[in-house]
């Protein structure tokens, strides 16, 4: 089993049900109205014996919701957040021609190239973590399956012909509204070296991964994954969620939990 869970980061299930009892509001939003701290006056410090009389503290500003779509990307006018009829949500709504416009998830696909019982890493050139390491992954385009995706991305990045041996991970992270799957992969020929968007690239025996020094929590969770599997003798597919604590890092190796894991 996954050693990822610690008791400290029930934390985000707890902010998830308090929210869910307030009227929704667009990600960013919510999670600044979260993150702000619980403010109390000096009168409440005093206890139970705390005057009646002093000044109630002024109410926090409510958080005001802007849309993550400023404009309408059908007629170029600026939209409005509002709960359109028979919807729960607030949305970004047009205000010329009235179409409301959903924010959903973006999905990223890499691979996990295999070779002589190593794996294939990038340092990336690119922020976000800038020189650290990753599995070659990247969003994926329209008109493209998630194993061309895979393929593609790790093309460009580590200039690597691969073919895709089998799926390995799907790793959904709501909080950043990011779903990854993982293809395990081969080259075709054992050719790679840096593309544009890599400092370098290099085989790493599993022994090796550099695990201080991982990009993001998907690709610590995904080399765990495989790590222990390849140990075990058996190589399984895994699904499984990422809930990230509110304001950690990318790569904080404590700002993440794992839920749901299943591996068949
Ligand atoms: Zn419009």
């Amino acid at each position: 089993m996954l050693l990822l869970r610690s008791h400290h980061l029930l934390l985000p299930h707890a902010a998830r049900i308090l929210a869910r009892r307030a009227p929704p509001l667009p990600r960013t939003a919510a999670a600044a109205a979260r993150l702000r701290p619980l403010r109390m006056s000096a009168s409440n410090h005093s206890g139970a014996g705390a005057s009646s009389t002093s000044a109630p503290s002024p109410p926090p500003a409510p958080a005001v919701p802007k849309s993550r779509i400023p404009f309408c990307p059908a007629c170029g006018s600026p939209t409005k957040l509002a709960v359109p009829d028979g919807d729960e949500k607030m949305r970004a709504v047009c205000s010329s021609c009235g179409r409301v416009h959903y924010e959903n998830p973006k999905m990223v696909v890499g691979c996990l190239v295999e070779h002589d019982n190593k794996v294939l890493l990038c340092r990336r050139k690119i922020e976000p973590a800038y020189g650290l390491w990753t599995l070659p992954a990247g969003y994926l385009e329209v008109g493209e399956s998630a194993a061309e995706g895979a393929s593609r991305e790790t093309l460009e990045e580590a200039c690597a012909d691969v073919e895709i041996v089998s799926p390995f991970a799907q790793l959904d992270i709501p909080l950043i509204g990011q779903s990854y799957i993982i293809f395990r992969a081969r080259m075709k020929t054992p050719c790679f070296s840096p593309g544009s968007e890599s400092l370098e690239c290099a085989l790493f025996a599993l022994d090796d991964i550099p695990f201080d020094s991982l990009a993001f929590s998907s690709i610590i969770v995904t080399l765990r994954m495989y790590i222990e599997d390849v140990k075990a003798g058996n190589i399984k597919f895994h699904y499984c969620t990422i809930n990230k604590r509110i304001g950690a890092g990318p790569s904080d190796l404590r700002s993440f939990d794992i839920d749901n894991h299943l591996a068949v």
